[in-house]
């Protein structure tokens, strides 16, 4: 159950996610919250400049890997806009990270590029749990997803 004050997370990271698309790199964004509710660190997607593997969730897992002692990454959550793709999901795992909440799922995601005509990506979209079964996962949220959907829309250019 995602809580009111944790809306703000991830209005944030919906925030962050269309920062990343006016910047032209997909609109993804994540925030990383303390168990007092403190935002320690927070990214957006930066793949436009080649590298693919520039994802939200992945550079705030290693970011908690070089600053937080382990039991601070299992009281920590991350939000984000997407569901984390396996690579992200994996590093989540390795680092230890405690639960997820993502606005739109993986699922989501791949039915819209679908229905876009947007080709597959290179990574199947498994979701979290197929790839870290260990990691408290929550989401999709309803109302804040459509807003994820408009962004991909925007990105991938279709009407
Ligand atoms: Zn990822």
């Amino acid at each position: 159950m995602v809580s009111d004050p944790e809306l703000k997370y991830l209005h944030r990271c919906v925030e962050l996610a269309t920062e990343a698309l006016e910047d032209g790199d997909e609109p993804f964004g994540s925030v990383l919250v303390g168990p007092e509710g403190t935002v320690l660190a927070e990214d957006r997607n930066r793949v436009a400049g080649g590298d693919h593997t520039r994802h939200p969730e992945f550079e705030l897992a290693r970011w908690s890997a070089a600053h937080l002692s382990p039991a601070e990454r299992a009281a920590a959550t991350v939000y984000t806009s997407g569901e984390h793709c396996p690579m992200c999901a994996a590093a989540h795992a390795w680092v230890g990270l405690g639960r997820i909440v993502y606005v739109s799922s993986s699922a989501q995601l791949t039915e819209w590029l679908a229905e876009w005509g947007v080709p597959a990506p290179p990574v199947r979209p498994l979701p979290v749990n197929e790839v870290a079964p260990g990691v408290v996962v929550e989401g999709p949220v309803p109302g804040l997803a459509a807003q994820v959907r408009e962004l991909q829309r925007r990105f991938h250019g279709r009407a």
